[in-house]
């Protein structure tokens, strides 16, 4: 649907808030919680109940208005912290996405020998990447490339720092598919004009052919 987003995004975005927000200790200081909730937006009951509202959304498949889940992308751009968070809701989704592959799928690709595992985690990648954040995912040589045209978090923060949600993203779905630890670019980018934001990553296996 044209402008909408997958909840999986304002959700993970709100929750990689929400992680960054609690103290330090967790249920055991409710009364420092407190006292701080004001403060800090990830302890709000508004964002506690957003939260909730994006998880039902994801269960029935229903999409959200891009505009509420860039203006959430805007909120974090506009604090200190804005590099942890993104990179951190990129983390989030990423795992999310890894739990919705069926978890036969999943084994196949950790038993099988690199050079044929790569295959099969690039389609789970490209159905991910398609499905939850709108992004074409296609293979170029020894690498693959996630393209974002209708970015959430582009211009929503200094120095591209927004973009690093979508290459957070990839970087954590190689590694948790094929512990890929090679490098990711971010070849094109609409915060320099272009029309759309593109990441190449290495297919670089630490695993072992056999
Ligand atoms: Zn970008």
């Amino acid at each position: 649907m044209p402008g909408t987003v997958n909840a999986i995004v304002p959700l993970s975005l709100l929750e990689a808030v929400r992680s960054v927000d609690i103290p330090e200790g967790g249920d055991e200081e409710v009364e420092y919680v407190q006292e701080h909730r004001n403060k800090r937006l990830g302890l709000s009951d508004t964002v506690i109940a957003q939260i909730r509202r994006y998880k039902d959304a994801l269960k029935r498949n229903q999409q959200i208005p891009i505009h509420e889940a860039s203006g959430i992308a805007r909120l974090i751009g506009r604090r200190p912290d804005a590099e942890g968070i993104f990179t951190r809701a990129g983390t989030i989704v990423a795992n999310r996405m890894y739990q919705m592959i069926s978890s036969t799928t999943r084994q196949i690709i950790h038993l099988l020998p690199g050079f044929l595992a790569r295959p099969l985690a690039f389609r789970q990648v490209k159905r991910a990447g398609e499905k939850y954040l709108g992004a074409k995912v296609r293979r170029v040589g020894a690498s693959i490339v996630l393209g974002v045209t209708e970015s959430v978090t582009y211009g929503t923060a200094p120095k591209a720092i927004g973009c690093l949600y979508y290459e957070s993203a990839l970087r954590e779905m190689l590694k948790l598919l094929v512990s890929s630890g090679g490098m990711i670019d971010h070849v094109h980018c609409r915060e320099r004009g272009e029309d759309i934001c593109e990441w190449r990553a290495e297919w670089r296996a630490v695993k072992t052919s056999q």
